[in-house]
């Protein structure tokens, strides 16, 4: 037993040495993958749930590295928001979506709302709302065409704070969006106080709600409480049909998944937004 726990031990701590190293490699290559180019993002659909209707966006950021390949935004965003890099790199993103929403309205193409994702070093950086308003007027986009979308624990970091950008975010025109919801630990009682159009049921009760009763029963919940608050309930990560179903029956307003798009580049998003105007 003894022998066992010593191994144990070994293999924690070279387990621990791969994290650490894998941590160091990720934040040197990351400081260098804005300048080289290295960062791109992809687009996936949200649809209304009765009719299919596209409703918007979400930009996701890619990040290919010469050697490393695709690293994933769950390997990087954390060190990104450790390291303060996700600052830089977040402008970037707000940047490039803005630029590509208003490229496929040049071209022609149906509008669509692109939402960006806000980490918590973005929203409490004393520029962002003028970082903001700077990709708006280069770009050209107009703010109707800019929804981000906010964390439930961002927001519950500091409620006062998180209000008051919020409400200078909203006089801009641009939505908001609570992400994530229901894997933070929101107070319900404030809840009504922040200025969103959107509540999104995080993927993991989309994912266990037919298997599990209880988590049903919190989806059910949210998608009432959020009506009640006028806010507009998007669920992720739906991949089924019955899942689909399930969804409609309880009036969730739309959706976002594998089921109806994977994220995917620019220019496949471009062929939907032309099928779309076809139909
Ligand atoms: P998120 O904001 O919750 O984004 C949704 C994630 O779910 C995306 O993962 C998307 O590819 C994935 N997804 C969409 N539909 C399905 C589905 O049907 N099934 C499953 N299993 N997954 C689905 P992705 O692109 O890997 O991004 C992961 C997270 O990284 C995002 O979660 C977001 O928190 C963060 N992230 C991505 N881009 C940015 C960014 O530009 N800025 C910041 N701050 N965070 C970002
Ligand atoms: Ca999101
Ligand atoms: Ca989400
Ligand atoms: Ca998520």
């Amino acid at each position: 037993a003894k022998e066992a726990g010593r191994n144990q031990i070994q293999f924690y701590e070279a387990a621990m040495h791969a994290r650490v190293n894998e941590r160091t490699l990720i934040e040197a290559e990351l400081r260098h993958a804005l300048e080289r180019g290295e960062l791109s993002l992809h687009f996936q659909p949200k649809v209304k749930l009765l009719s299919g209707e596209m409703t918007g966006l979400e930009a996701l950021l890619r990040w290919h590295h010469p050697t490393l390949g695709m690293v994933a935004p769950t390997r990087f965003i954390g060190v990104a928001e450790e390291t303060g890099l996700i600052v830089p790199i977040g402008r970037w993103v707000v940047r490039a979506a803005c630029a590509q929403c208003q490229a496929w309205q040049a071209a022609g193409l149906a509008p669509q709302r692109v939402a960006v994702n806000l980490s918590m070093r973005q929203f409490s950086d004393p520029g962002l709302v003028d970082d903001i308003i700077a990709a708006l007027d280069d770009s050209g986009l107009k703010p109707q065409w800019l929804e981000l979308e906010l964390t439930e624990s961002l927001m519950m970091h500091n409620v006062g704070a998180a209000v008051e950008v919020m409400t200078r975010l909203k006089k801009l025109g641009v939505s908001l969006s609570i992400d994530d919801f229901g894997t933070g630990y929101s107070s319900l009682a404030y809840l009504r106080l922040f200025p969103v159009d959107y509540l999104k049921i995080d993927q993991s009760f989309v994912r266990d709600m037919l298997a599990n009763p209880n988590v049903a029963a919190i989806v059910r919940s949210i998608i009432s409480l959020a009506h009640s608050l006028d806010f507009k309930v998007v669920a992720e990560g739906v991949e089924t049909e019955a899942q689909l179903a399930y969804l409609r029956r309880y009036q969730c307003d739309e959706m976002q998944g594998y089921l109806f798009s994977r994220p995917q580049p620019a220019d496949g998003i471009a062929s939907l937004l032309g099928q779309e105007a076809a139909l």
